[in-house]
């Protein structure tokens, strides 16, 4: 298979086909991400994409999941999203799902029909990061959207019967936000109300302006302890019924799995239980930072 550079894709997705429709992520600035840093954003040619399928066909002989990458595959036009769609209808019969990395703004800037077309079409569901329910957390770590912003383009998502999957990261608003980023985040997925809320903690990435802040002692971060009272305070405050919550990132302390509203207790017991152990006191997960 070809691919440039580095491949991210979501925990979820870890047996599926990854295919690279566009390299790097449009917006690439926010303040914790170095993801796809190295990479100068470019949209690849349908030839080169469609070659790529006929190439996996070959290679595969069953492909349950497909995977579009990278940062923001949605920012294709629609035409060339439909093609790409209908060709993996074509040659993987056999295949269940499709799913991309999506961001706001590429579901604000199709229509509703055109987000339809996309989801008859195969599309299932949209991995998109909400990182903050705090407009200020978003505009300190310069995301480029608004929570109402992301509020409106998942609305457009769920009305089109594309799934939403969103991730929220615990720790982004550092010690001084750390009340504010759990609750502002619960209230926006609450209002949200996703098929999937995946937790992250945030790690602080080699050569982010993050990791720049604080080393010089502008961003004060949580500590291990922190980060497990601050997501409590987001559990407590999600009302999302049905939505699956997961913490299966490698970033986290504590792995969280459950159905809202019904396991929410569940999961705040387990929370409480590793804040009672003692254990987080030790060590920040600090492997990631070197990537
Ligand atoms: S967090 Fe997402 S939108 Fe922001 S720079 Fe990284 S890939 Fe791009």
């Amino acid at each position: 298979m070809r691919y440039e550079g580095q491949i991210y894709r979501p925990p979820s997705e870890a047996y599926s086909y990854i295919l690279q429709v566009t390299i790097g992520c449009s917006h690439n600035r926010c303040a914790f991400c170095n993801m796809y840093a190295d990479k100068q954003f470019r949209i690849r040619s349908l030839k080169e994409v469609l070659e790529d399928l006929k190439m996996a066909r070959r290679a595969y002989r069953y492909v349950e999941r497909i995977f579009l990458a990278d940062g923001d595959a949605l920012i294709v036009k629609t035409d060339m999203l439909l093609e790409i769609l209908q060709t993996i209808r074509r040659l993987f019969p056999e295949c269940e799902r499709i799913t991309s990395y999506a961001s706001a703004r590429d579901l604000l800037i199709k229509s509703e029909e055109e987000l339809k077309l996309l989801q008859k079409a195969g599309l299932d569901m949209v991995y998109l990061g909400l990182e903050s329910g705090s407009e200020r957390i978003l505009k300190e770590i310069d995301k480029g959207v608004t929570v109402a912003e992301t509020v409106e383009a998942c609305r457009k998502a769920k009305a089109a019967g594309i799934r939403l999957s969103i991730t929220q990261i615990t720790g982004l608003g550092g010690q001084d936000g750390m009340e504010e980023n759990a609750r502002e985040s619960a209230r926006a997925l609450s209002l949200i109300k996703p098929e999937y809320i995946g937790i992250m903690t945030l790690t602080l990435r080699r050569g982010t302006k993050m990791s720049r802040d604080f080393e010089a002692g502008r961003f004060k971060r949580l500590t291990p302890k922190q980060i497990v009272e601050e997501m409590r305070m987001l559990v407590a405050g999600l009302d999302s019924e049905g939505s699956i919550l997961r913490s299966n990132h490698i970033s986290n302390y504590v792995q969280l799995r459950g159905t809202l509203n019904r396991d929410r207790q569940m999961m705040l017991d387990q929370l409480d239980a590793a804040l009672a152990s003692g254990k987080l006191e030790n060590e920040y997960i600090s492997y990631l930072e070197n990537l």
